[in-house]
């Protein structure tokens, strides 16, 4: 059986939960960061961009601290997080330079997501490692926030991220196999779930039915988080971390695990993004010269194609961009505050630095952040 959630996929976010990359609580597992580092590596040569989403910071500093309970306090969790993350991301850049790969750590919140400045600025950091073939590897800051100590195991955050970077899938490696009709522990004759569409509330039901919990990381989490991931139109599979080469056979579009595809394609479910959750904070005009590079050419907005800047708005913030004879022709996510756009307006980007003493990017908004209307 074949499946083509990854085999046509460019950008794809891969999720581990602790269980798997510490081996049962064990500490990091050497053998299954080098297993996996292999085939991301092999993914990217093959022109794949690849995020990491890994959790096992408090496994990993449960075990250097001596603990062999997992404590309930919040506060004692995240001080063994911030022990075990040093190991963690030292196994995996270790493991990805071995097989000639540049990696990065990233450490992201979900309250960084929801705030516009800050989103702006994690998808541009993270676009660029990606452009620049650096595998970047996140967790959750859980130092200052415990979303996922609570209840994800980074479920979430894949998800979060998947939507941040407009990824086209995001795999879900768990220590089971994927989906089941019903808890496969009480009903062993239980149907698996080859595919399905995400977000279908009967997957839901399945998974909130007896023996699974919403508590850190259970099978429900992972539906929510593929809902979430389809809300950018990226489609999920949810398989087996130790099936051998899952990754490589996964991209060569073999039917592994549970996929949970994305309803709506990438390009449109980005336009009701930007359409729907993001109120419209201002505008810039533009004159004719960047009205046909936009629209023709499918370019990035450059200040100098600005004469006047509308309102006022912050980075990250939705701007519409109009024509001199007043249509809105396009919106997207502004580089550049309201204020900073009038001082660079009619500007080459060449000039940004001197003129605000910094360049945040070249663009007043880029292409990627941009649709046209
Ligand atoms: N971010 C946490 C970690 O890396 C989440 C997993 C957990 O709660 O054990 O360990």
């Amino acid at each position: 059986m074949s499946s083509p959630v990854l085999q046509g996929a460019r950008r794809i976010v891969v999720k581990v939960g602790s269980s798997l990359v510490t081996n049962e609580g064990r500490g990091v597992d050497a053998d299954a960061i080098a297993n996996w580092s292999r085939q991301l590596a092999a993914l990217a040569r093959d022109g794949r961009e690849i995020v990491m989403v890994s959790s096992g910071a408090i496994a990993e500093g449960m075990k250097r601290l001596g603990w062999t309970t997992r404590p309930k306090e919040l506060n004692e969790l995240q001080a063994a997080a911030a022990v075990g993350q040093m190991g963690l991301v030292q196994m995996y850049e270790s493991k990805l330079s071995e097989q000639g790969m540049r990696s990065a750590q990233v450490l992201l919140t979900h309250a960084d997501l929801a705030d516009r400045e800050r989103y702006l600025n994690a998808r541009s950091t993270l676009l660029t490692l990606l452009a620049m073939q650096v595998i970047p590897v996140i967790n959750e800051n859980d130092t200052v926030v415990n979303d996922e100590i609570k209840f994800g195991d980074n479920d979430t955050l894949g998800a979060l991220v998947a939507n941040l970077i407009e990824a086209d899938a995001l795999v879900i490696l768990t220590d089971q196999r994927g989906l089941y009709a019903a808890d496969p522990r009480k009903q062993p004759d239980a149907r698996f779930i080859d595919v399905a569409t995400a977000g279908d509330p009967a997957l839901e039901l399945m998974a909130g039915g007896a023996g699974s919990s919403i508590g850190r990381g259970g099978m429900l989490t992972k539906i929510l988080a593929a809902k979430r991931a389809a809300g950018s139109g990226a489609s999920t599979v949810i398989a087996w971390g130790r099936e051998p080469d899952v990754l490589l056979r996964l991209a060569r579009g073999e039917a592994i695990g549970t996929a949970l595809v994305a309803g709506t394609p990438k390009l449109a479910a980005r336009k009701q993004w930007m359409v729907d959750h993001l109120q419209l904070r201002g505008a810039v005009v533009v004159d004719d010269g960047a009205v046909a590079k936009l629209r023709d050419e499918g370019k990035s907005l450059l200040p100098i194609g600005v004469v006047d800047v509308q309102g006022e708005f912050a980075r990250g913030d939705v701007i519409a961009v109009r024509s001199m004879a007043g249509a809105d022709i396009a919106r997207g996510l502004a580089n550049y505050a309201s204020g900073e756009a009038r001082l660079i307006a009619r500007k080459a980007s060449s000039q940004i630095e001197a003129l605000l003493g910094y360049s945040n990017e070249p663009e007043m908004i880029h292409r990627t952040n941009l649709v046209l209307v």
